[in-house]
Formats: structure tokens, sequence, C-alpha cells
């Protein structure tokens, strides 16, 4: 018998868990569906992870619209999920005369979009600010509402939070093909072959949302840009206090330099377009490219501080705006398609607009929505990280004497403790792989990058989960880590050939 939901999300990036977060807040049978290991596996775990101030994008274009009203309920949501959140403010950097001719109008251009507290600084508040920025930028606008937050904390976050509010969440479930029944969605068909009923189906699977909409009728299509990054050391991570961007292209914000809320040094991205989807590749150009654009910025970027380098790609439309909206035929078919940047900024109003939109279409589907208010729980616990007790080793003292595995440091990079790691694993959604506990811990996303620490998180995942360590992996089927057990080694054949040859 097939399983049968009111709604199917296909797609657990920041939108999709958004949209099932909101909508848990009635009592409806949803069904969320990834294709990938985890949630956060695209766009939203590679990006620069700004929650902007909103005064770029034109107000006749929905992301512009969306952004502006996002922008201030990120403090609740925040706290609520216990996902770090700091407005740190932004700076758009100029050099020249023409420079600051823009930067006022963009400035005017902000405060007629109400946006608040919007500042021009000359160089002497900048250099105050910023005293490690070019000698030569002379000029720079101040958007104090500007704010940096981790993409896959808050998407794991929503996931949590919407699971925890009845929404159930289908890991490895890749969406093939879907079903109508007489100009109405009937449901969807997994890889598995499994089929899936639903009166209405939210299309929020990001780069492939043309994809999915193309098994509908829909024609649309989605051009990947991509953007590649440098990440630095924490002990580079105050170098800069702000957000800072370079004047804009046509393109994009440009390459800007920013703290994370970890506390790395992020800089990055460019912007190119490319052919494939699942074109994550860093290249040599690129990584020259940001380069540039980081030292035209900030000289002294120290090129030994870079830890990892990686790409995230844009789902950019024709239109280069979101499309969020209703199919006429399928009834129960929405789009939410083209999310590229400020897609993340966007979130909680895009999830509140696709709400406005089932309210409108609920009562023309073959069987009418109801939406019942349920007892919408908003809040997550706090996870205890040592992390945050540095500075009060005693107060983490009392949890280590509470359980001793909070005593026991398995990322020597991040300080991550055992009892973190179980805690994530003992939760009612989780991923048991490990990109799953470093994107949860950060256990293994430090300086090493999981060079010491990958072994034994395998280690606890395989016996919390009662797997074969030889089962672990990074990130799905396909990337176990481990093939053999070293015991079973034959030493004649294994010694000549090495590890890796399997033959
Ligand atoms: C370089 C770069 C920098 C950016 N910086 C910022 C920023 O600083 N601030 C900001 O506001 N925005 C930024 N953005 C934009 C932001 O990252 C995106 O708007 C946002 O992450 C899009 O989220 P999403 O959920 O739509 O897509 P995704 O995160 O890609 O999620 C879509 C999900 O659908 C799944 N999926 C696809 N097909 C199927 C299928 N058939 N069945 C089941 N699941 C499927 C995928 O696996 C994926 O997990 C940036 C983007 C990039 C690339």
């Amino acid at each position: 018998m097939s399983a049968k939901f009111d709604i199917v999300i296909i797609g657990g990036g920041v939108i999709g868990t958004a949209i099932a977060r909101r909508l848990s807040r009635y009592e409806l049978d949803i069904c969320l569906l990834e294709k990938d290991a985890d949630v956060a596996s695209g766009t939203s775990k590679a990006n620069s992870g700004i929650i902007h101030a909103g005064y770029n994008a034109a107000v006749d274009t929905l992301k512009g619209r969306l952004n502006i009203k996002s922008n201030p309920l990120f403090d609740k949501i925040a706290e609520d999920l216990k996902v770090p959140f700091k407005r740190i403010g932004s700076l758009v950097v100029g050099f020249t005369e023409e420079d600051k001719e823009w930067l006022k109008k963009e400035k005017e251009m902000g405060e007629s979009k109400g946006i608040k507290d919007l500042q021009l600084l000359d160089q002497k508040e900048l250099l105050h600010q910023e005293p490690e920025i070019h000698s030569e930028a002379s000029a720079a606008l101040y958007a104090p509402t500007a704010g940096i937050i981790s993409p896959y904390k808050l998407t794991i976050a929503q996931a949590e939070n919407a699971v925890k509010n009845g929404v159930e969440i289908k890991l490895l479930s890749e969406v093939v093909d879907i079903r109508t029944k007489n100009g109405y969605i009937a449901g969807v068909i997994l890889n598995s072959g499994e089929e899936i009923k639903t009166k209405v189906i939210i299309n929020a699977a990001g780069l492939y949302a043309d994809e999915i909409a193309a098994m509908v009728g829909e024609r649309y299509k989605i051009t990947p840009r991509k953007g590649e990054y440098n990440l630095f050391d924490k002990e580079y991570g105050d170098l800069v206090n702000h957000v800072i961007f370079p004047m804009p292209s046509k393109e994009s914000k440009g390459i800007l330099i920013t703290p994370t809320v970890d506390g790395n040094l992020l800089l990055g991205p460019n912007s190119n377009p490319v052919e494939e989807k699942d074109d994550l590749a860093v290249t040599k150009e690129g990584l020259e490219e940001i380069w540039q654009g980081g030292t035209s910025l900030y000289p002294n970027l120290p090129r030994d501080g870079v830890i990892a380098s990686f790409a995230g790609l844009r789902a950019t439309l024709p239109s280069d705006d979101f499309k969020i909206e209703a199919l006429n035929e399928p009834v129960g078919f929405i789009d939410v398609a083209g999310i590229q940047s400020p897609g993340l900024s966007s979130a909680p109003a895009i999830a509140n607009m696709v709400a406005e939109i089932l309210d409108d279409i609920r009562t023309s589907l073959q069987e009418e929505l109801k939406l019942i208010e349920a007892n919408f729980l908003p809040e997550l616990e706090k996870q205890p990280s040592f992390q945050d007790y540095k500075q009060n080793l005693h107060e983490w003292q009392q949890i280590f004497l509470q359980n001793k595995k909070y005593g026991e440091v398995i990322c020597r990079c991040e300080h991550v403790t055992r009892g973190e790691i179980e805690a994530e694993l003992d939760k009612e959604f989780i991923s048991p792989t490990l990109n799953g506990i470093k994107r949860r811990t950060r256990a293994g996303g430090g300086r090493c990058q999981g060079g010491f620490c990958g072994p034994r998180i395998a280690e606890i995942i395989a016996e919390k989960i009662g797997i074969s360590p030889l089962e672990v992996t990074k990130s799905g089927p396909g990337s176990e880590i481990l093939w053999t057990r070293v015991k079973d080694v034959k030493p004649d054949r294994d010694i000549v050939y090495g590890m890796g040859d399997k033959s």
C-alpha cells in the first residue's frame, strides 16, 4: 500500500525545510523528500551565509521584496532554533569619486525601501571600523541590519523543528516522476519505485526544480552559476569585523570577505555560468579570481591561512528572479524555483508566501484542504557545546560530571566531545554520516579537516547506529570511507598493490 500525505515538499534545502516548518503549524500530513543523505546537501550547504539587509535588489522583484520582509524575522528564528546568528552589519567599499556617488544613490534607494540606519562612512570612519582594509579605500555604505548565519545549521534546525511538529522527512528519496489525475496532482514516484499519494506538491528542488516542473509538463530552464570560496583558519576570523563587499557588478554582489558565525574567515564567491548541475569543482583560475578580488580590499590576506576551498551553484532563471506560484494545471503544484541569492535571507518570507498560496488554492483542490492551526512548538532545545563554554570551564565541568562523555575530546581542532556527537545521533532526525556530524557539531570541520578525528567519528557512528564501520559513509551510499579491515588484508598481495587496489 502506498503512503498518503496532504502535502509533499520536494527538496530539503533551506527553502524546503523553511516551508516544512511553516506548514507544520497546521494539522496537515506533510512529507519532505530529499534525494541526498541529509538536508542542506545542495546550494544551502555552500554559500556566503549572509542575511542581507536588502537594499540592493529592486522592489519590483520578488527577491527584493521578500529579502526586506525576511531580514527582521531572523532574530526570533535563530533564538527559537538555537542557531548562531550575528547582526554584524555590512560595508560596501568604494575607492573613487564615482563609487562615492553610487554609494550615496544606493543609500537613498535603500531608505526609500524602508531599510533602517544606513550610513555613509568616510575614509577615517571606515579605517576605524576596519583597520586592515586597503589604505586607498575611501568610503563605505554601512548597513547595520545585515547579519551572518550558518546556512546548513539553519536548514538542519528547521528540519528538526518540522519533524518535532509532525513532518516526516525521507532522506535518500529522489522523486523521479509525478502522477496526475484529471488535471489534479495525485502523487510522486521515488527512485525506489515507491509511490507517495498527495494532493499538493511543493517544488523546492533548487537546481533541479526545472526537471521536477518538466514532470508536469512545465518548461523553464535553470542555469547553474558557480561561486568559489576560500575558508581561512579561525586564527584569521577577526581580520575583518563586518561583511565586506566591493562595488557590485551586474552579475553579482561581488567577491566579499566576511567572518563566519563559527569564527573563521570566508573569501568569495565569483560568479561564472557552468554546464553541469553537479560541477562543484574548484578551479585554479577561479581561486585566483577570488584571491585578486579579496586582496583588492584586504592586501594582507594570509595565503597559508586557507584551510578549505569549495564551490556552490546558484539556480538562476532567465528572469533573474524567484518564481513562486501555483500552476493552473495540474491543480496542486506549487513552484518555488530560481531561488538564487538572496534566497537564504528570504527563506522565512518565501515560506510565508507559500502558506498564502496554499490558502488561495486549497478550495480548488479535488479534495479541499483545511488549514487548522495545530499546537505548534517553535523551539528546539539548546545542545551543550564545549565551544560555548571555553570561557567558563566551571560550568562545563557540571555538564561533564553528569555525563563523562562530554569530557572526551574527539575533534581536536574544533574541540568537539564524544557527548556532543552522540547527542546528535540520539535525536529524532539524524544523518549518520561524517558530513552529517560535521555540519551539526563541527567535528571534522577544523584545520585538519577530519584527518585525525574522521576514523573515531566513524567508529562512534557505527557503534550508535549498530552498523559496521565499513558501512559508514561521508555523505551517503557510494562514499564509504573504508573498504576492508587491515586484519583481512592478504599481506602477499596488498603490500605490493597497496590499500587502494581492490582487484
Ligand atoms: C555562491 C553562492 C553564494 C550565496 N550567498 C548567499 C548569501 O550570502 N545570502 C543569501 O541570502 N543567499 C545566498 N545564496 C543563495 C542561497 O544559497 C540559495 O538561495 C538557497 O540555498 C537555495 O536553497 P534551496 O532550498 O532552494 O536549494 P537547495 O539548497 O539546492 O535545495 C534543494 C534540494 O532539493 C534536492 N533535490 C533536487 N532534486 C530532487 C529530487 N528529484 N528529489 C528529491 N530531492 C531533490 C537537492 O538534493 C537539494 O538538497 C548564495 C548562493 C550561492 C551559490
